[in-house]
């Protein structure tokens, strides 16, 4: 199927900030996406976690099966409405490169050890990790990845660190938030299917966890319709296929949702290119009951999974284990790789080294350089 008109054309991209030949057989946007697959930071996603740590069990996600689930939702909303499925792609598997060990509580610790010295945020270090961190090519640093996939990436930036990096890059990824303009559609598609995977698989391992329960979700709406409409369809339905059967058919209604409100929001605009959606305001949005119901159930996951007092204990120790290694290392940078010991800024490399580490070897350096060992 064709693209449509405001849909990102990578023949038209803005390009890459080394200039390269094309490739013979890929589109800029399909060697984007190759390049982070092949990526270091991005193998390291399957022992990185987003809510249970990773060996608490076999069976949660991880960052990197959350972020293949980002993928594959972006990719089918992306077909229907006839935007760039590659770039989707692309920006779905980059979208959580930056993320430290443990999750929100590492990240949040690792931005306080940072106050003095510009902050840490994830969105703009999957950005470092893709512009700066991978070594990969002999000519430059990073990925050199296209313009709307970094743009994609940088899903978030604080006024002051967009006036940083526009002072670098004028004219760049930061310019939007500057400007207050949109990314382009495919990123804004990105940042939907991230909300609707997680949603829907932290319910999932929620319950399978133990922390919560069929009974609590019962207060919340969307979830209470599509379990009672999948017990009436199979009254004699049991056990986890009653939970799986129920998440997805709320997945597919939310999905649905998406497709629908944004289509109409498409028509209603009329972009006639990837440039007037950006200028146009957000347009990939759900309808205003489903957005209503979903953020009730992101309200309940967050009074009850994320604040749960099992959860709580795990992100204080987690928020322990990256405190003391951001000490530690700062006070001798020797015991880390010597690339980053050697570098200028120390507190900079600190905070890439141990935002790039997975959580088991965030724990075992803990344990190596405190002698204590935590979160086990
Ligand atoms: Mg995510």
């Amino acid at each position: 199927m064709s693209l449509a008109a405001y849909a990102c054309d990578a023949a038209q991209s803005r390009g890459r900030r080394h200039a390269e030949p094309p490739a013979p057989t890929r589109t800029e946007y399909q060697r984007d996406r190759d390049r982070i697959v092949h990526s270091t930071a991005f193998r390291r996603l399957v022992y990185k976690t987003q809510v249970f740590l990773n060996h608490e069990g076999d069976l949660f996600r991880t960052r990197l099966t959350h972020s293949l689930e980002v993928a594959q939702l972006g990719r089918s909303v992306a077909r229907s409405l006839r935007l760039n499925e590659d770039l989707v792609e692309a920006i779905a598997l980059a979208h959580d490169l930056g993320h430290t060990p443990f999750g929100h509580a590492g990240q949040d610790a690792l931005d306080d050890c940072m106050r003095e010295h510009g902050g840490f945020e994830h969105n703009l270090q999957s950005l470092r990790v893709v512009d700066e961190l991978e070594e990969r090519y002999p000519a430059f640093n990073g990925l050199n990845l296209t313009f709307e996939t970094r743009e994609g990436i940088l899903k978030h930036c604080s006024r002051a660190n967009a006036q940083r990096l526009e002072a670098i890059e004028p004219g760049g990824v930061a310019r939007r938030f500057l400007e207050r303009t949109q990314p382009s559609l495919e990123a804004q598609l990105c940042n939907l299917a991230d909300e609707i995977a997680y949603n829907a698989h932290d319910i999932d391992d929620g319950v399978r966890s133990g922390l919560i329960t069929l009974d609590q979700l019962g207060e919340v709406d969307l979830f209470r319709t599509f379990h009672a409409q999948a017990l009436a369809e199979h009254p004699r339905l049991q056990g986890r296929r009653v939970l799986y059967e129920s998440i997805r058919r709320m997945l597919s209604a939310q999905v649905y949702d998406l497709i629908d409100a944004t289509g109409a929001a498409l028509r209603a605009a009329a972009p006639a290119s990837a440039d007037d959606a950006r200028r146009a305001g957000p347009l990939v949005a759900f309808g205003d009951g489903m957005r209503t119901r979903s953020a009730a159930l992101k309200g309940f996951l967050l009074r009850n999974l994320y604040r749960h007092p099992q959860v709580l204990a795990m992100t204080g120790q987690a928020r322990q284990v990256v405190r003391e290694l951001f000490d530690a290392y700062r006070a001798q940078p020797q015991q880390m790789p010597p690339d980053f010991a050697a570098r200028e800024n120390r507190a900079r490399a600190v905070a890439d080294y141990i935002a790039g580490m997975t959580d088991r070897f965030a724990m075992r350096e803990h344990e190596r350089l405190t002698g204590t060992r935590l979160l086990t």
